[in-house]
């Protein structure tokens, strides 16, 4: 049998990799500022991260959610002090977009309603109910076209307000900076406002923490810049450092009962193990001040560039947006530079989502190679 070749690859095949370092079978080393989107947050193989799994796969790697697994309430615990959102409710499951569509579900059922409403160049997941929250019509096939959603754009409250005041819409969906649409954000008074309309028509606020979440923006998750509270969270990505682990965040006034969402793998005994030692590592190196002051560093170093226009993001979650297509630059970077970086659904956006443990010295080398391949090419010309 041969692979469904649904990905464009490069012609590099990674065998090893620590801290953002990844090396190929040839032995080259590459510089990884791209985490496999997002995901790499404490550093690849991480020496707690890796002692934490092998520790826990010699006793139990999994079994059912039929009986107790006190792994799971120390992930809770610890998510709960290191979030702030000690008062919620943690549901586990395995990636980003089903954190979304349970996220969705969970709204609908509480609500008794079933509209719902995205934004422009949203990115949700690629599962029925998450692409149909998803606003690109490369991946939405004519079957979630049936779904009950609303598309806005970000930042018009006037057109938020007209649509829940309809009173059929059961959540509003939003990420707090665009991960694969490229990195637009709404105002804090967009945000502010939104969770007050929310409330005024009771729709679910849920914020879609999945690529921006987990200290990567230099706050644990993203919407805290903007002093709101959602519903529910959504997280995945960087919670497990590759491990495939997601999540939803409830607040304390949506209530559980029996039946009401339920999964075979979440919250397996490696997925806690490994997201517990995200978080440890998260704390003791004080990842998220370092994304923050690295990201700020970035901000400061990034001038002058041939073709640069806007830069987008915070903390760690960066892009560059250039006045042409990016693909080359790309490839260059990675084919003669030896850098890993991300591609957008804008695609003159250059992405940057590195592990949160990089400093000055990679930022220069970055920032250093970019410049080379600018001035020595014909990249964008
Ligand atoms: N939500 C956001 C904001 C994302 O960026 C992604 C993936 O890029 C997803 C959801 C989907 O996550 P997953 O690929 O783990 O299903």
């Amino acid at each position: 049998m041969k692979l469904f070749d649904v990905y464009p690859l490069y012609k590099v095949e990674p065998v090893k990799a620590y801290g953002s370092t990844v090396i190929d079978k040839n032995g080259t080393e590459y510089l990884d500022l791209y985490g496999g989107h997002a995901v790499i947050s404490i550093g690849h193989s991480h020496p707690h991260y890796v002692k934490r799994l092998k520790e826990q796969v010699d006793k139990i790697g999994f079994y059912s959610n039929a009986v107790q697994n006190s792994l799971q309430n120390q992930l809770a615990q610890k998510l709960g002090e290191l979030s702030g959102y000690n008062d919620y409710q943690l549901f586990l499951c395995n990636s980003g977009a089903e954190a979304n569509e349970n996220a969705l579900k969970l709204a609908s059922f509480y609500t008794e309603k079933s509209r719902i409403i995205a934004f422009n160049n949203a990115f949700h997941g690629r599962t029925s109910a998450a692409v149909a929250v998803t606003d690109n019509p490369r991946i939405n096939a004519p079957l979630n076209k049936q779904q009950n959603v609303t598309f806005l754009p970000l930042n018009q409250i006037e057109l938020v307000k007209a649509e829940l005041a309809k009173e059929d819409v059961c959540a509003l969906i939003i990420e707090p900076i665009q991960g694969v649409g490229g990195l637009d954000e709404g105002t804090t008074a967009f945000f502010q406002e939104v969770e007050q309309l929310c409330q005024e028509f009771k729709a679910v606020l849920i914020l879609d923490e999945v690529q921006s979440g987990y200290g990567r923006t230099g706050k644990f998750f993203a919407h805290q810049y903007h002093g709101i509270t959602p519903d529910i969270i959504a997280i995945a990505k960087g919670m497990g450092n590759g491990f495939p682990v997601g999540g939803i965040m409830i607040a304390p006034h949506i209530e559980p009962s029996y039946g009401l969402l339920g999964t075979t793998f979440g919250g397996n005994h490696l997925a806690c193990a490994a997201a517990l030692s995200v978080l440890e590592v998260i704390k003791t190196e004080n990842l998220i001040d370092n994304a923050r002051l690295t990201g700020d560093y970035f901000l400061s170093q990034i001038y002058g560039l041939s073709g640069l226009k806007k830069i987008k993001g915070r903390g760690l979650m960066l892009g560059l947006e250039f006045d042409f297509e990016v693909a080359e630059l790309r490839r260059k970077l990675i084919c003669d530079q030896h850098i890993f970086t991300g591609g957008a659904m804008n695609k003159k956006l250059l992405r940057i989502l590195p592990p949160l443990t990089i400093g000055k010295k990679e930022i220069d080398q970055f920032i250093k190679a970019l410049q080379s391949v600018l001035k020595s090419q014909k990249v964008g010309l």
